[in-house]
C-alpha cells in the first residue's frame, strides 16, 4: 500500500487550523500554552502564530504572568477580523442573524412563513431581503462577511450546486443555492440541515461541550436530530442521517407529514402534539394564533385540565421511548433536547422522559448517558448556521473567501 504523502502545504494548513481552532474555542492563550495544549513545537507555534497575526486573524490580548520569567503575551482570534451570517429556514419563518467572529449577535431579521408548504422562490427572496436588512441595520460592510450559513429542514445534498430534499414541506430537489445566487448573493454559501446546525451550535457553545458522542434532538413543528460520533456529525451516504423524527414509534400509527404512518414526529412534533390534543376535545382548537402560542397554552392548561395533562404525559412517553432508541443505537454520553417545542415541553416533562427512557433502554448504555435541555435557547439553529463559515475558516486555517489563494 502506498503511504499517504503529506505535503509541506498540508502540514502548514494543518498547523494553522490546529492553532486557530484552539484559540477560537479556548483563547486567549499564550504561545507557551498553545505549544503545551497542541503538542506543536515552540518554534512552529511561533512561526504559525506570526503568520496568523500578519494575516490579522489573531491579535494580542494582554499579558499573563509566568513563573519567574517575563510576562507572556496572550493571543486570541480577532472578533473584528470578519463577520458571519446564519440563517434558519424554519417551518414558521426565516431568521437571519449577523455575528462577529466572537459570535456576538449584531443584528437579526425575522420573516414569518404562513404556509406549511412554502414556495422555494419566496423563501429565497426572504433570505436575500433578510441578509440586506441585517447588513443595513448593523452598518456592517458586505466585504467583511466571510460567508453565509443556511440551516434548512430536510436533507441537504452537498452537490454542485447544493440541492435540498425536504419532503415534509413539499421541497423535492430544490436548488436553493442557485435561487440565492439568482437573487444576487455573491458571498460564500454553506448549507446544512437545521438539526445538524443546532447540533453544531450546542456542541461548540452549549450543552454538548466536551462530549465526543452525543445526540442533539431538535423538536419544533417537526423533529430531527444531529448524531455526533467521535466529535463529528454522522451523515450517512447522502447526508440524511439523523432523521430521527421519521423513525417508526407506532406500527401503522398516525399519518405523518412525510406520508408514512406512525413516525415519531407525528406524536412529539408540535403539530402532532396539538393535533392529538385537538382530537381528544372533539376538534376544538386551543387559544393562540400559531403553534408556538397554542403549545404554550396546552402546557399551561395541564395544571388544571386532566385531558391536557394526559396528552403531555403521553408525549413524554413517546419522547422517552424515542430517546431510548437513540441510546441503544448510538451509545451517546449525552442527549440534548432543543428546538422551541423541545424547550416548551422539556422543562416540565424531563423527569418523566428520563424515567421512560430508562425503562426502555438497555441498562448499561442508559447508565452512561445524561439527558439534558439545550442551553442556547430556541434560536440556536441560526447560531449553528453561522458556525458553518466559521468551521470552514477553522478547518482551512484561512479565510473561506480565499479558498483558492489558501491552497
Ligand atoms: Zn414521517
Amino acid at each position: 500500500m502506498a503511504p499517504k504523502r503529506t505535503t509541506v502545504r498540508d502540514l502548514r494548513r494543518h498547523n494553522r487550523s490546529t492553532l486557530l481552532s484552539k484559540l477560537f474555542f479556548d483563547g486567549p492563550l499564550s504561545r507557551h500554552e498553545l505549544s503545551r495544549l497542541t503538542g506543536l513545537s515552540a518554534a512552529t507555534v511561533s512561526n504559525v502564530t506570526g503568520e496568523l497575526v500578519e494575516d490579522r486573524l489573531i491579535i494580542e490580548a494582554g499579558l499573563v504572568e509566568s513563573d519567574g520569567g517575563r510576562p507572556r503575551v496572550l493571543l486570541r482570534v480577532d472578533p473584528q477580523y470578519g463577520h458571519v451570517i446564519g440563517i434558519d429556514v424554519g417551518e414558521t419563518g426565516v431568521k437571519v442573524e449577523l455575528f462577529d467572529l466572537a459570535m456576538n449577535r449584531l443584528a437579526a431579521a425575522d420573516h414569518p412563513i404562513r404556509t406549511p408548504k412554502p414556495d422555494p422562490g419566496e423563501v429565497a427572496e426572504q433570505i436575500v431581503s433578510g441578509v440586506n436588512q441585517v447588513l443595513r441595520s448593523s452598518g456592517v460592510e458586505e466585504r467583511t462577511v466571510l460567508g453565509i450559513g443556511v440551516g434548512v429542514p430536510g436533507t441537504v445534498e452537498q452537490s454542485e450546486p447544493v440541492v435540498v430534499h425536504a419532503q415534509t414541506i413539499g421541497w423535492e430537489g430544490v436548488a436553493l443555492e442557485q435561487l440565492l445566487r439568482a437573487g444576487g448573493i455573491t458571498l460564500p454559501l454553506f448549507f446544512d440541515n437545521g438539526a445538524k446546525t443546532l447540533g453544531q451550535a450546542e456542541m461548540w457553545f452549549g450543552a454538548g461541550r466536551g462530549a465526543r458522542h452525543a445526540v442533539i434532538a431538535l423538536i419544533g413543528s417537526g423533529v430531527g436530530a444531529a448524531v455526533i460520533a467521535d466529535g463529528t456529525t454522522y451523515r450517512g451516504s447522502t447526508s440524511s442521517a439523523g432523521e430521527w423524527g421519521h423513525t417508526t414509534i407506532v406500527y401503522d400509527g398516525r399519518t405523518c407529514r412525510c406520508g408514512s404512518h406512525g413516525c415519531l414526529e407525528a406524536y412529539i412534533g408540535a403539530e402532532g402534539i396539538l393535533d392529538r390534543y385537538r382530537r381528544t376535545r372533539g376538534g376544538r382548537d386551543l387559544p393562540g394564533t400559531d403553534e408556538q402560542s397554542q403549545l404554550d397554552a396546552l402546557v399551561a392548561a395541564a395544571v388544571r385540565s386532566k385531558t391536557a395533562a394526559k396528552v403531555l404525559e403521553e408525549t413524554a412517553g413517546y419522547l422517552g421511548a424515542g430517546i431510548a432508541n437513540l441510546i441503544n443505537l448510538f451509545n451517546p454520553e449525552r442527549i440534548v433536547l432543543g428546538g422551541w417545542a423541545g424547550l416548551a415541553i422539556g422543562g416540565r416533562l424531563l423527569p418523566m422522559v428520563r424515567q421512560v427512557a430508562q425503562a426502555h433502554a438497555l441498562r448499561h448504555p442508559y447508565g452512561v448517558t445524561s439527558i439534558e435541555l439545550c442551553q442556547l435557547g430556541p434560536d440556536a439553529v441560526a447560531v449553528g448556521a453561522a458556525t458553518l463559515p466559521v468551521a470552514a475558516l477553522l478547518d482551512e486555517g484561512a479565510d473561506p473567501r480565499e479558498n483558492t489563494a489558501a491552497a
